[in-house]
């Protein structure tokens, strides 16, 4: 019996030891990643409710790893942040972002935005503005083709270096979206304490949704508010014909989910660009 219970116990520090090492391994293969362009951005259009058709779209991070294929974010981006390499990593998003969006605007599609996010660490470690205003100036574009999306956490305690990198985005022209509406936080007043363009109702609402009144008043409240507030509103995460219409009877400006299309590789997403430009 003691024997196996020391069995046990060099298994467990051998399965931390495991996971440590990995964990060294994929910080080593994250820096290797943004020197070797091993980082990809797919794109996910956002449809207009009133249209039907695609204004915006959101860049998300893929990481195209030579041996374990494509990871998603939500396997790299928190360890990204802990490191510090969340910096360098959003930096590349931003003007990879851009420097596609231009080329779109220029060739399908004049009005398009992009929306990228930027986590609460990026704002932290980052030493004040990464000069994405003036990479925008350098591209010739226009401060408000560029959407950032931050969550409420960031506003819940804004400090005041959040708060004047904010201001400096608005000043530029670039817009502001709450992403992930109503997850976890129930103060509200930050809501008027920040000016912003958009608010993104959380995939959880729209799962739950349905068409009876308890069904919808969440959903109603959210985009109610958003609108007496001047704020635009983006759904996220809808699947389902009867999703969309729901979202549209309640004056949902915006949706963006499976539905329409998953996030895409940029030469997929320029394709429907240009179909709906009939090109
Ligand atoms: P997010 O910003 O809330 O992005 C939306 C997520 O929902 C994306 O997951 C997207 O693929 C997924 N999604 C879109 N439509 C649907 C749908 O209809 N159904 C379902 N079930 N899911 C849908 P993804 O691409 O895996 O990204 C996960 C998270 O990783 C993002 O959540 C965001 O927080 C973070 N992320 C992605 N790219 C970046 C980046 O460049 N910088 C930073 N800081 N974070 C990023
Ligand atoms: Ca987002
Ligand atoms: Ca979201
Ligand atoms: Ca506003």
């Amino acid at each position: 019996a003691k024997d196996s219970g020391r069995n046990c116990f060099n298994f467990f520090v051998s399965s931390m030891q495991e996971a440590a090492q990995k964990r060294l391994q994929l910080i080593k293969d994250l820096h290797a990643a943004l020197e070797q362009e091993q980082l990809v951005l797919h794109y996910q259009p956002i449809i207009g409710l009133e249209t039907g058709t695609i204004h915006k779209a959101e860049a998300l991070l893929r990481w195209q790893h030579p041996q374990r294929g494509l990871v998603s974010p939500a396997d790299f981006i928190p360890l990204a942040e802990e490191t510090g390499l969340i910096v360098p990593i959003g930096d590349w998003v931003f003007r990879e972002a851009t420097r596609q969006l231009l080329r779109w605007r220029e060739a399908y599609a004049p009005g398009l935005q992009v929306s990228v996010n930027k986590s609460p660490a990026q704002f932290e470690r980052s030493a004040g503005d990464e000069g994405w205003i003036d990479h925008l100036q350098t591209l010739g574009l226009p401060g408000d083709s560029v959407v950032i999306e931050i969550t409420e956490s960031l506003l819940l305690d804004a400090t005041s270096k959040v708060a004047r990198q904010l201001c400096k985005y608005r000043e530029a022209g670039i817009q502001i979206s709450i992403d992930d509406f109503g997850t976890g936080y129930s103060a509200l007043s930050y809501l008027t304490k920040f000016d912003m363009d958009y608010l993104k109702i959380d995939q959880s609402f729209v799962r739950n949704m349905s068409r009876d009144p308890a069904g919808t008043a969440l959903p109603e409240a959210i985009i109610l508010l958003s609108h007496k507030l001047g704020l635009t509103v983006v759904a996220e995460g809808v699947e389902t014909v009867a999703q969309r219409d729901l979202l549209r009877d309640l004056g949902c400006d915006y949706a963006q989910g499976y539905l329409f299309s998953r996030p895409l590789p940029a030469a997929d997403f320029e394709a429907i660009l240009k179909m709906q430009r009939g090109m």
